[in-house]
């Protein structure tokens, strides 16, 4: 332990040493949330090819019939043996399939195929009206997996320990012997590791009851990945995959879920790359030919500013891509022709007149469009040079003149931005010894609020009592202490 202490000590002072080109760490990103309406949402929705709108979105339960349905339904000619898997992308919001790439996208590689794409809906029974259950990651996954809302599976929130019923369906399938084996993949500790874990209870009947149910907690989306690659190239692979990324969800409670941040746009497209990754290798399996494979792209909630959970459509929508139909007893055949979509605009769902007109003015006033085009994104942020002072003598004042700091855009301009540095709080040299600043930039060049901060230390020490120089207790250089000297 005493080792441990002592090598993070010593890292600590030569981070304080190397600093001089430090990158600032962003801490904080929050979106404008004014500038991600509902009305653009649906515009971007609308550039989707979703077969369904907002208004007949599917609820998320629905996936639990078509893996379930799947599994049951007699095997087609040519086929031995039957495989599902559902690739979850945590926190992807449906508007941001407008962005979807024609190379190494799972989605479009679907698509191509066939696949049918639909919107559909987390919150809970109640939609379009209020919320029964938040529209976060274990209530979204939950009803995905058991069929049902909270007031069923009691899941409306994060943090809530599910009873062993209702069953997902990794376990039910399982232990019905409809299926060999499932497989749970994930790096979230939420779902099943914490103290508080979704599905501890469940956990721990599988493994009382040796049910081929394996629960694989991955250290990182790379981890998860990994080990989903492998499962699949197993011989004998689980018969039903649940793998969830989170880099639409980190990204999005780090920057701000929302199609006008890049990095979310960047972010969907890794979990959509991990995801064609994912269908290769199941196209890979040499038995692949002589398996009946389905496949489901889906999302357990949006986002809005940097959170989820409320009833917002940009948190409440979701989407579901499929390599077989929807089942037919699902409601989405009022599947409506392009020029319709944007009418839908007109017949929002709400409870209160009064306030959509009001709302309806102000985006009015909006700019005509809010294209990504014109849109500045701070990529890193560097402190090229610190401030030229960083030994004071004790009670001297603090100053950061010297301190260069540039911005670099993605559209590759580099800014000086030495001016707009401010300080967490003003250092006190009032004793000798050490002291860490905490510097802090806040970048405006778009609709984001951005804070910076990185950290350096300043040496504090006494000023010299006689008049004679000693060598030993002198800041650094003559230079500095004949400077500073002046200063006192
Ligand atoms: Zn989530």
């Amino acid at each position: 332990m005493k080792k441990k202490i002592l090598i993070v000590v010593l890292a600590l002072i030569l981070v304080g040493g190397v600093i001089a080109s430090a990158i600032l760490i962003p801490k904080m990103k929050y979106a404008n949330d004014s500038a991600d309406t509902e009305e653009l949402y649906r515009q971007n929705v609308a550039l989707v090819n979703y077969e369904n709108t907002i208004e007949t979105a599917i609820p998320q339960t629905e996936l639990y019939n078509m893996v379930k349905e799947h599994f049951e339904s007699p095997l087609a000619e040519g086929k031995t043996e039957k495989k599902a898997i559902i690739i979850g992308y945590d926190g992807c919001r449906a508007d941001v399939l407008k962005e979807i790439q024609a190379e190494n996208s799972a989605i479009n590689s679907l698509l191509d195929d066939g696949a049918s794409i639909n919107l559909a809906y987390c919150g809970g029974v109640n939609y379009p009206q209020e919320n029964t259950q938040m529209t976060s990651t274990a209530p979204g996954w939950c009803s995905i997996l058991t069929g049902k809302w909270a007031d069923e599976h009691k899941i409306t929130g994060n943090g809530i320990t599910k009873a062993v019923e209702p069953k997902t369906l990794l376990t039910t399938l399982t232990e019905e012997k409809v299926i060999d084996s499932a497989s749970f993949i994930t790096r979230w500790a939420g779902h099943f590791t914490d103290d508080d874990a979704t599905y501890l209870e469940e956990k721990a009947y599988c493994e009382e009851n040796k049910l081929n149910v394996s629960f694989n907690k991955c250290k990182n989306d790379e981890a998860s990945h990994e080990y989903t690659l492998n499962e699949i190239s197993k011989k004998d692979c689980a018969d039903f995959i649940f793998v969830i990324y989170e880099p639409t969800d980190s990204t999005g409670h780090s920057y701000g879920f929302t199609i006008n941040n890049p990095g979310y746009v960047e972010a969907f497209k890794a979990a959509d790359k991990y995801g064609f990754e994912v269908l290769n290798a199941i196209k890979a399996r040499p038995t692949y030919d002589t398996e009946d494979w389905l496949i489901i792209v889906t999302s357990d909630h949006g986002g809005f500013g940097t959170g989820h959970g409320h009833e917002s459509i940009q948190e409440r929508m979701t989407f579901i891509v499929s390599n077989k139909k929807i089942n037919d007893n699902v409601d989405n055949s009022t599947s409506k022709p392009e020029e319709n979509k944007t009418e839908t605009i007109e017949t929002t769902p709400t409870t209160s007149e009064n306030i959509i007109m009001e709302t309806k003015k102000h985006h009015a006033n909006l700019p005509e469009s809010t294209t990504t085009d014109t849109f500045l994104y701070v990529t890193k942020v560097e402190i090229e040079k610190l401030p030229t002072k960083t030994t004071y003598y004790v009670n001297e004042e603090f100053s950061l003149e010297g301190i260069v700091v540039k911005a670099y855009l993605d559209d590759g301009t580099v800014v000086d931005v030495s001016d707009d540095v401010t300080l967490q709080y003003i250092p006190t040299t009032a004793k000798p010894g050490t002291k860490t600043v905490v510097l802090e930039y806040v970048d405006n060049f778009n609709d984001f609020l951005n804070l910076w901060t990185a950290e350096f230390v300043i040496t504090i020490i006494e000023p010299e009592t006689t008049t004679l120089a000693d060598e030993e207790t002198a800041p650094d250089t003559t230079a500095t202490s004949t400077e500073e000297a002046t200063d006192l």
